[in-house]
């Protein structure tokens, strides 16, 4: 991943966000407070209108720098949690480039491996602020499967294309799996079991997002 990927992939989300808006809202209505689209929409709005200003000249800079957007645009459980997702994402990919492999562009170019890395700093930041575990339906449950098939490819020698479109799939599945889950953590829990039989509205966005990075990538 090299700065130009970084900032197409934070771009494809904003678009993503934009087209699935109204979706997010709706699953958060059914067993939140009807804001997480509008939550991730300003979020990555003011990263799409902020980054091309951005002197960021890393891809790890240009997600720490998203991360730290997203915490203070987003109110909600959400903001702080992507937030922190992407920079401990962005830290991490820093510190872990690859120094020969800089490109015209002056950026250096992180590989799969490294990224699967980085997506595991990324979900440890997550579950650093969060505390939930797999099974409590949320975002979580969308990441976890993610960053596993990531890392699996980029193991077996895939390239980043090749892995991000493995962890888009698991996470599309990791979502899809939450709609039977009774909600343990964030607002959806105060439903207890009447959350059964909704699918997670931040297991929704992540799939977005490892989706907007496969798309990216290929
Ligand atoms: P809020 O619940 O504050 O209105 P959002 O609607 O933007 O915030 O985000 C809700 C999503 O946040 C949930 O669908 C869930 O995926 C995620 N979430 C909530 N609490 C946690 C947590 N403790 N750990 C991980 N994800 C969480
Ligand atoms: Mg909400
Ligand atoms: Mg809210």
């Amino acid at each position: 991943m090299d700065t130009a990927l970084a900032r197409a992939w934070v771009q494809a989300i904003a678009a993503a966000m934009d087209t699935h808006q109204d979706r997010l809202t709706q699953l958060d209505s059914a067993i939140g407070d009807a804001d997480h689209g509008a939550n991730m929409h300003r979020g990555f709005a003011a990263v799409a209108a902020a980054l091309p200003q951005d002197d960021a000249a890393t891809p790890g800079a240009v997600l720490a720098r998203t991360g730290s957007l997203l915490i203070s645009v987003v109110g909600g459980a959400s903001g702080p949690l992507y937030g922190s997702a992407f920079r401990s994402l962005g830290t991490a990919l820093d510190a872990a480039e690859v120094p020969g492999a800089a490109g015209p562009t002056g950026g250096t170019a992180a590989g799969p491996e490294q990224v699967a890395g980085a997506l595991a700093a990324g979900l440890a930041g997550v579950r650093r602020l969060g505390a939930a575990a797999e099974g409590d339906k949320t975002m979580i449950d969308a990441f976890a499967p993610a960053l596993m098939a990531f890392r699996t490819s980029a193991e077996a020698g895939a390239d980043l294309a090749q892995a991000a479109a493995a962890a888009a799939d698991a996470a599309e599945q990791g979502m899809r799996a939450t709609t039977p889950m009774q909600a343990r953590k964030g607002r959806a829990s105060y439903l207890g079991a009447r959350s059964v039989g909704h699918q997670d509205p931040g297991a929704t966005s992540t799939a977005l997002i490892f989706r907007a990075l496969a798309d990216t990538a290929a």
